[in-house]
């Protein structure tokens, strides 16, 4: 569903992404994974036509850079921002206005996110863990063929973390293809089939999650990281 080729970002004498080269094939869910400031949030703005890429091409669905191929991917990459004094409910009507999405699918993708119970109250009353699965709610009204998440776990508590995490691995599941950037080893080994790792922009490995081999500094890094949560 995507190939990209070579693609570099840099900002000024940094090189955020560093030649970066991998496909992701339907139905799986493919890891980003790196500490802060390796790049993941940078490449996902390039493949969403966000932010503008130095060198280096990819491709959605194989076409050529098509506005239209957009359309069948859904995305969260920033914290969740709906109008705090509406119901979950409206704001996703909202949403699905935006989108052309069928109304019809509101409880439907409530229900995925185990948020239908909840669909009369208002945002503002909302954990951020439950403000996150609204999120995951709107990005899905239009059914994407991909979904593409940042960091969807980052502040959340450890019963939070695992809702987000079963969500992904439900969806996924259904045959959506999933594209996760993390920090966390330990979120990628438990959701994704397929892992690039990234340190400065660079790969330092690309291949499925069973495959990888624990000789990367990076998983000391990580596992430190995990202890905090
Ligand atoms: P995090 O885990 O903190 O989200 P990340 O892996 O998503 O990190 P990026 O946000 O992609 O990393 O940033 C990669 C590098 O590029 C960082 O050094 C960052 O400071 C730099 N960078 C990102 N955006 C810009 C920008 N608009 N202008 C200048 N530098 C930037
Ligand atoms: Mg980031």
């Amino acid at each position: 569903v995507l190939e990209i080729n070579h693609l570099t970002k840099t900002f000024g004498k940094l090189t955020a992404v560093n030649d970066l080269s991998f496909s992701v094939e339907k139905g799986n869910v493919y890891g980003l994974l790196g500490p802060n400031g390796s790049g993941k949030s940078t490449t996902l703005g390039m493949i969403l036509d966000v932010v503008n890429p130095t060198h280096g091409d990819w491709r959605w669905f194989g076409q050529e850079h098509s506005t239209d191929s957009l359309k069948k991917v859904g995305a969260i990459i920033e914290r969740p921002n709906f109008y705090p004094y509406l119901s979950a409910g409206k704001n996703l009507e909202i949403v699905a206005q935006i989108k052309g999405a069928h109304p019809s699918k509101i409880d439907e993708k409530l229900k995925i996110v185990g948020l239908l119970e909840r669909k009369k109250d208002k945002f503002s009353t909302f954990s951020l863990g439950m403000k996150q699965r609204l999120a995951i709610a709107a990005a899905l009204l239009n059914d994407p063929h991909v979904l593409i998440l940042d960091e969807p776990t980052n502040g959340l508590d450890p019963q939070g973390i695992i809702q987000i995490r079963e969500i992904i691995l439900q969806i996924a599941s259904q045959g959506t293809t999933i594209i996760l950037a993390s920090h966390l080893l330990d979120e990628v080994e438990k959701v994704c089939s397929h892992v690039v790792i990234l340190e400065r922009g660079k790969t330092l490995y690309s291949g499925r999650v069973d495959e990888m081999t624990a000789s990367f500094g990076y998983f000391e890094l990580s596992s430190s990281d995990n202890d905090k949560l």
